[in-house]
């Protein structure tokens, strides 16, 4: 028996799809296995305490508790944007509250310690050593416990993917290190890649945790569970385990990855190129047909794509071959979208929303990056998205080694241009991948502080410094009449994983919440 654990914290309204695609391996194999989910049930466990005598806005917080949670997992809130950002802000107004004396800063999507840092292996050693410091211990010290007595694991595997989960995610390790010694400890997921990718790499976890897995974990897994893989290259994500219609959203959503790595894969800041991912793809036509079945299966409200980079040929057989449920994901701005006839399409497909990386609205500036975008092409893109109806999520990146001021606020200027056909905005502040490209060709010093930073500070041969950024950001960009507005609709905490239902119709509302009735 395996046991696999998604640990806090990291946003809790989707199951985890690098675990689904764990149980789809294992099942296939005939691998006994056990899912938890510690994320959501961690946080919902601290939602569920007593109040704690507080200030005006924490005693209304756990007042509205149930109300806000309830309104949060029905299509109530999503209408209205108000309510929605008071619901959230609230909760995570409670998990501040109950984490403060564990001396965290705790939230729906965050977890930051006053003194012990993700980044460092000795922040990460003290975690392990004493995890009844942690926030979540009452509530995986139980779980745990009694996942243990009642499973009897031969194996307990973590998936890290986000910085966030990284301190609690050793709490664990060092308690059930402590709890059944022979139990093997595996320890994988998009952060422990990255790590085990770093130049130099050592590992500072040895006696703690018995595997390190770097990259997909299926033939490590099966390996260890004595069973050799042979001639699968991809089994179907299996969600049967995970309590889907239990996380914070008004319908189950379910990701997928149809690919791992980038089709493009040429730009120059990205991190997913620095640490050599290869492209792998699974063929469309498996695709189209996985899809089907997990709709057809788990009947979500809403299908997330959570590729790099979801291929033109991958949307067009999604539009060809539906699945029957809405259905978002990241695109690059490609010519295709440049055709009106390929996003009805899309849209006809089922596609409420594209995230969209534009980075800059500068052309030398993208030439410069790689990125492969013609500006004029993103602009037919958005105004065509529009038209058929599909909200785009546009992306963009300050401070990057070719943009200065002058560029950067070419890139507002073209927000401005395009304010009507844009649906939500990320600002980004570039960070210098360690292993990049760049970073062998600029004064570059340490970061973040710790062993296992993932980025570096240099400086900017521009002189376009962070708090200059910062500064044009905060008092100009921002600020603008036409884009203020536009930033005002992010969904506070959850974002673009949020961002769809607000632009779901209510006709699609009304079908939502009739799946979520059989
Ligand atoms: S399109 Fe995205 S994932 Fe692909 S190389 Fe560029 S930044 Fe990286």
């Amino acid at each position: 028996m395996l046991i696999l654990i998604h640990p806090p914290v990291a946003k809790p309204c989707e199951p985890p799809p690098g675990i689904a695609k764990l149980c789809g391996a294992l099942g296939h194999h005939g691998i006994s296995h056990r899912v938890l989910d510690a994320n959501l049930e961690g946080l919902l466990s601290l939602l569920d305490v007593s109040p704690i005598p507080s200030d005006t806005w924490t005693s209304r917080a756990f007042r509205h508790l149930s109300k806000h949670l309830a309104s949060l997992c029905c299509w109530t809130a999503y209408q209205d944007g108000a309510r929605y950002s008071r619901a959230v802000k609230d909760l995570n107004r409670i998990l501040e509250t109950v984490a403060r004396s564990s001396r965290v800063r705790l939230g729906l999507a965050n977890y930051e310690h006053e003194e012990l840092s993700p980044t460092s292996s000795t922040g990460l050693l003290r975690a392990a050593e004493n995890p009844e410091n942690n926030p979540f211990y009452s509530y995986f010290e139980k779980r745990l416990l009694g996942l243990l007595k009642a499973q009897q694991p031969s194996a307990i595997g973590f998936s890290l993917n986000y910085l966030s989960q990284a301190l609690c995610t050793f709490a664990m390790i060092g308690f059930l290190r402590r709890e059944c010694p022979r139990v093997k400890l595996v320890l994988g997921g998009g952060l422990v890649t990255s790590w085990m990718r770093r130049p130099n790499w050592k590992n500072p976890f040895d006696g703690l945790v018995d595997h390190l897995v770097a990259g997909p974990g299926e033939a490590p897994l099966l390996s260890l569970m004595g069973v050799m893989p042979s001639g699968i290259n991809h089994c179907t994500p299996n969600y049967d385990s995970f309590p889907v219609r239990d996380y914070i959203a008004p319908g189950p959503i379910l990701p997928y990855s149809a690919s791992s790595g980038c089709y493009w894969n040429r730009c120059s800041f990205c991190p997913e190129r620095a640490e050599g991912n290869p492209y792998a793809p699974i063929p469309v036509k498996k695709v189209v047909v996985d899809l089907q079945h997990l709709a057809d299966r788990q009947k979500p409200a809403l299908i997330h794509l959570v590729d790099n980079a979801i291929s033109p040929s991958l949307m067009k057989a999604i539009s060809e071959d539906p699945p029957g449920v809405p259905w978002y994901g990241f695109a690059r701005m490609t010519s295709h979208l440049t055709d009106l006839d390929f996003c009805l399409a899309l849209r006809r497909s089922g596609c409420v929303m594209l995230k969209l990386g534009l980075e800059s609205g500068d052309q030398t500036v993208l030439d410069s990056l790689d990125k492969g975008i013609h500006l004029e092409e993103a602009s037919s893109a958005l105004k065509n998205l529009k038209k058929a109806g599909i909200a785009t999520y546009l992306y963009l990146l300050f401070g990057t080694p070719p943009e200065g001021l002058t560029e950067a606020q070419r890139t507002l200027e073209f927000v401005v241009r395009h304010q009507d056909s844009i649906g939500f905005l990320n600002l980004a502040i570039f960070n210098m991948p360690i292993y990049g490209p760049e970073a062998k060709q600029l004064e570059t010093k340490s970061f973040y502080e710790g062993d296992l930073s993932l980025y570096m500070n240099f400086d900017h041969p521009k002189g376009w410094s962070r708090p200059l950024i910062r500064q044009f950001l905060d008092k100009e960009f921002k600020r603008h009449p036409a884009i203020a507005p536009i930033l005002r609709r992010d969904p506070p905490v959850f974002t673009s994983n949020h961002a769809p239902f607000f632009v779901m119709d209510k006709e699609r509302m009304r079908r939502g919440d009739e799946v979520m009735r059989r």
